[in-house]
């Protein structure tokens, strides 16, 4: 289960509850923003590998804040 937190109101939601915001637009097939089930917020969808370097550095971040 994928986590996404909201750019605007900075409350957690699962990925799946948030709405894709034109899955049925006749132009483009998804436009790759997830709307915020709290606050309605647009927020543009994580590429998956932008989320794993996100992730490298955190743990970098968490590693050099215990040295
Ligand atoms: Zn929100």
């Amino acid at each position: 289960m994928t986590t996404c937190t909201c750019a605007f109101c900075n409350r957690a939601f699962e990925e799946d509850r948030g709405q894709p915001t034109c899955q049925g637009c006749p132009l483009s097939h998804g436009c790759h923003f997830l709307r915020c089930p709290h606050c309605g917020y647009e927020n543009p969808a994580t590429p998956a590998w932008l989320r794993r370097v996100q992730g490298a550095l955190r743990r970098l971040v968490a590693v050099e804040e215990t040295a």
